[in-house]
């Protein structure tokens, strides 16, 4: 199953996902541990309506900068 990342907006499989974090009754699935931990760290800023890509992480985290569309 495709899915996005909410905190990169990175189009990951679950199965390849290296974490996920279940917030309001959905599950969200991350490319990298930083991105999970960001999430972790203030769900409803990514899970908001604002959708995803719309944050940077600051500094590197241990994910590889996103590819601009
Ligand atoms: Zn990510």
């Amino acid at each position: 199953m495709k899915v996005q990342d909410p905190v990169c907006g990175m189009q990951c499989d679950d199965k390849g996902a290296v974490g996920k974090s279940e917030y309001r009754g959905r599950t969200y699935y991350f490319c990298a541990r930083g991105c999970k931990a960001q999430f972790d760290a203030d769900p409803a800023r990514f899970a908001g309506t604002k959708g995803p890509g719309t944050y940077l992480p600051q500094g590197n985290v241990g994910h590889e900068a996103a590819p601009k569309k």
